[in-house]
């Protein structure tokens, strides 16, 4: 998971929307991030870290030009260095500039492909890379079949090879240099991918394009729906746009984007992010009456704060107080999103604190978004016993992660999934909880499904039922990915 976003703009210079748009993906992805505009050069600024560390006035200044991407960056594959940050570009052909959310399942062979077919240098890890270097290859040729083609025919040429090459989740925002913004997003729309416009007083219109509509309200922008999956859209300088849907095919979208990445007032693909999470509370609330209907907590504690939304729709649902009986210290990052499992677990108790009057002499019930690797939620049921809860009960938002995800979600190995290799029961034992009760895989896609005006196939929920739309992934796939991910870390290390 990463941000990612694109603006071009008649009047304004795109760099201090595209700072404030990074903002507000923040979440996304804490790692690192860059900005890389254009006027008659190409201007970039990348860094480790965040947001607000990597970008001051001075490298702001120099960011010039009405047309502009960003990234934040949150590391699926490859290292935690600036090599590693996008955007990325390349000279040839016009200079492009590309960044992007997804993962590539075919990563390996591509890279391979690309050196000895194309001749071209991969001078990093990412992803985005090999797209860039795909696409750039194809805008490339100039041969008989180009004759009569426009600029975005062109680009749609390209884009179209890298859907047939590359395979798996990918969103994608780029620039070509004096002619303007282009975006895609993977035939299954598995990594979000929203646009939005805004009506200048000049009669012109400027145009966004980002993982989140998280910073429209802010910068003015109203949203005019999804980029769609297979669909290629390109705005030229003078504003003129393009799209068109290059490929139609089973539309996938992520579904942990709603149990846990998107933030609660995003709308991710016609669905409202905070109203389904009420959704996942009313069913887990129905689900916990029936299978147990003698057992009512005292309180119902979310895990702070991606669980705050279900929790309270339990509560209600059940008729119980909601109390907010953890204190999450905001200036702390996610845990989840940080690379190494060590830090992950030292940093539970750093970030939360119990509310003692809240807790002790209680029966609790803790509401969280999903269980990973449960190092997290045992830690919480550790504190919350501490503090004296006569009984802890603990439910999931999510059904049990029990496969990697290869599409741009660190949770590559099943070795790290609580759910992989252990029961139910077990990992009520491991946690050490009275009752643990999970969302059902159709519960969750009710919640998300259920509303909305949206064109949603099946949401994409290969971690929670092995089902992955690429037809690559099989058990073979899956061991040699993994090894490749473990392989990865240790050299990290
Ligand atoms: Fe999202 Fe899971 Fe699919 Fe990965 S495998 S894209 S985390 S639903």
């Amino acid at each position: 998971m990463c941000g990612i976003v694109g603006i071009i703009s008649s009047q304004k210079q795109a760099a201090a929307e595209l700072y404030e748009s990074l903002i507000h993906l923040q979440h996304r992805g804490q790692d690192a991030a860059g900005i890389m505009t254009y006027n008659e050069r190409f201007h970039m600024k990348k860094g480790t870290g965040l947001i607000r560390d990597i970008f001051d006035q001075q490298n702001m200044a120099r960011l010039l030009g009405n047309t502009g991407i960003g990234h934040t960056r949150y590391p699926t594959v490859g290292g935690f260095s600036i090599e590693e940050a996008q955007p990325v570009s390349t000279n040839v052909p016009y200079g492009i500039a590309m960044a992007h959310n997804g993962n590539l399942v075919n990563y390996s062979e591509l890279v391979r492909e690309v050196s000895e077919q194309n001749h071209r240098h991969i001078n990093s890890s990412v992803d985005i890379e090999v797209i860039l270097h795909i696409f750039a290859h194809e805008l490339n040729r100039s041969d008989d079949s180009t004759n009569g083609l426009t600029f975005f025919d062109q680009i749609c040429r390209a884009v179209e090879t890298v859907f047939s090459r590359a395979s798996g989740a990918y969103s994608v925002v780029g620039i070509i240099m004096n002619r303007g913004l282009f975006v895609f997003r993977d035939p299954h729309g598995i990594r979000p991918l929203v646009k939005g416009i805004r009506k200048n007083s000049d009669g012109t219109t400027d145009h966004i394009f980002a993982s989140e509509t998280s910073m429209f309200y802010a910068l003015g922008f109203e949203l005019a729906g999804n980029v769609a999956p297979g669909e290629v859209i390109f705005v030229e300088e003078n504003g003129t746009t393009h799209s068109r849907l290059l490929r139609k095919e089973q539309f996938t979208p992520c579904i942990f984007e709603y149990v846990y990445f998107s933030r609660p007032d995003s709308i991710q693909n016609e669905v409202s992010v905070y109203r389904s999470r009420l959704r996942m509370g009313q069913n887990l609330a129905i689900r916990w009456t029936e299978q147990h209907p003698d057992t009512l907590p005292d309180i119902v504690i979310p895990a702070p704060s991606t669980a705050n939304t279900a929790a309270l729709s339990f509560a209600n649902e059940l008729g119980v107080r909601y109390s907010e009986g953890l204190y999450k210290n905001p200036f702390i990052g996610r845990t989840f999103i940080m690379p190494g499992q060590e830090i992950r677990k030292k940093s539970v108790r750093y970030k939360l604190v119990p509310q003692e009057f809240e807790i002790r002499d209680k029966n609790v019930l803790i509401v969280d978004d999903s269980i990973v690797r449960g190092n997290t939620s045992r830690e919480i049921v550790r504190m919350v016993r501490e503090f004296g809860a006569k009984k802890v009960y603990f439910v999931s938002a999510c059904p049990p992660v029990k496969f990697p995800c290869f599409y741009g979600v660190d949770m590559p190995t099943r070795d790290e999934l609580a759910a992989a290799k252990r029961s139910v029961e077990e990992i009520k034992e491991y946690m050490g909880v009275d009752i643990l009760m999970y969302q059902k895989i159709e519960d969750l896609t009710e919640a998300v499904t259920r509303k909305g005006e949206h064109n949603i196939d099946r949401p994409c929920m290969a971690c929670l039922d092995s089902f992955y739309i690429t037809d690559n992934v099989n058990e073979e796939k899956m061991g040699s990915l993994e090894k490749q991910r473990n392989l990865e870390r240790s050299q990290l290390a």
